[in-house]
């Protein structure tokens, strides 16, 4: 079987009926990068920048943000490599930050609510980004946006340091195209109105289940509420993905759900554009999707989201990829 997916290491990732969508990886940290490519990775759907502020005692300088950016950029060529900003807060902590404790910490004070907050941490991220967006195909993402007054926040900050860069007479690139992680329900439901304002859409799923199923992710004793196939996400999902493409912006999603192999004949048949997912599942996801049809899932759709319970959904999708 690794011989077999081997041999589509540098293959697109094309369906039985010839439609073509990506796969892209998650990535923590620059080293992370081999791993893609030799994955036959087609991208960088999420780059998780919380890793150059964890696990130190001050926060990362904009050069040793920039060359970080700069070199996952430069190995990736012209792939899209698709950054997050800084996403702290809920079960991630930084110790020279002294954020303050929380009830209710998943709720609460992070991701882009603090970046608003603390913009001279953001800016300097932005600032970082692009710089080094002439070394590749940089998009950039905000995480947990929950609604567009956010989302407009973010992107005039980001377009006041073009502003800024520009007067300086440093280069950055053209056209960087911006998007939002979708992960709250406020913003999946909604997606209508975002996607005549962003440039894309990554769909969160490890988040989305928390926060719609109303089930800490972390929660053990909730576990069994986590439900990546409940109708109410299938739902969500395919809001988001029709919101997108009314629009003619592409949506992906970067949730462990995207590289599930339950998941992908039905994320394939409502029509997602791409998958993000760790390195190590690129090349059976391609296989799998190598042997369906993109139009007999979607044929399927309709009747999908009228399913009731979880057991019904997983049911049918094996049913119909038998
Ligand atoms: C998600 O919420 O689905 C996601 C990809 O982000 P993270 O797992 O980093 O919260
Ligand atoms: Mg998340």
């Amino acid at each position: 079987q690794k011989e077999e997916w081997a041999k589509l290491k540098d293959e697109p990732t094309i369906t039985a009926d010839e439609e073509q969508v990506e796969l892209a990886a998650n990535i923590g940290t620059p080293d992370d990068v081999d791993g893609v490519l030799d994955n036959g990775g087609e991208g960088i759907g999420l780059y998780r920048t919380e890793f150059l502020y964890m696990g130190k005692n001050q926060l990362p300088s904009e050069e040793e943000q920039y060359k970080a950016y700069k070199t996952v950029l430069e190995k990736m060529g012209d792939k899209p490599v698709v950054v997050r900003t800084l996403d702290i807060g809920g079960d991630k902590e930084l110790s020279y930050l002294d954020l303050p404790d929380e009830l209710n910490p998943f709720l609460g004070f992070r991701a882009i609510r603090f970046c608003l907050e603390n913009e001279h941490i953001f800016r300097t991220q932005l600032r970082a980004l692009l710089r080094a967006s002439v070394h590749g195909n940089l998009k950039i993402m905000f995480p947990m946006i929950a609604t567009l007054d956010e989302f407009r926040q973010a992107k005039a900050i980001l377009t006041d340091e073009k502003q800024k860069l520009k007067d300086e007479g440093t280069d950055f690139a053209d056209g960087i195209e911006v998007g939002i992680m979708v992960e709250i329900p406020s913003t999946a439901v909604t997606a209508k109105q975002f996607a005549k304002e962003v440039d894309f859409f990554s769909i969160g799923t490890n988040d989305l289940i928390q926060y719609t199923m109303a089930a800490d992710r972390m929660n053990e004793q909730v576990s069994y509420l986590y439900q990546p196939y409940h109708p109410a996400i299938l739902s969500l999902v395919s809001n988001v993905i029709d919101a997108a493409h009314s629009e003619n912006k592409w949506v992906g999603m970067c949730g462990e759900m995207a590289g599930d192999t339950i998941a992908i004949p039905a994320l394939l048949g409502l029509g997602l554009d791409e998958f993000s997912m760790s390195a190590t599942s690129i090349l059976p996801a391609r296989t799998q999707i190598r042997g369906l049809s993109k139009e007999k899932m979607a044929s399927f759709k309709e009747k999908l989201l009228t399913m009731s319970t979880t057991e019904e959904v997983v049911e049918f999708i094996k049913e119909k990829t038998e």
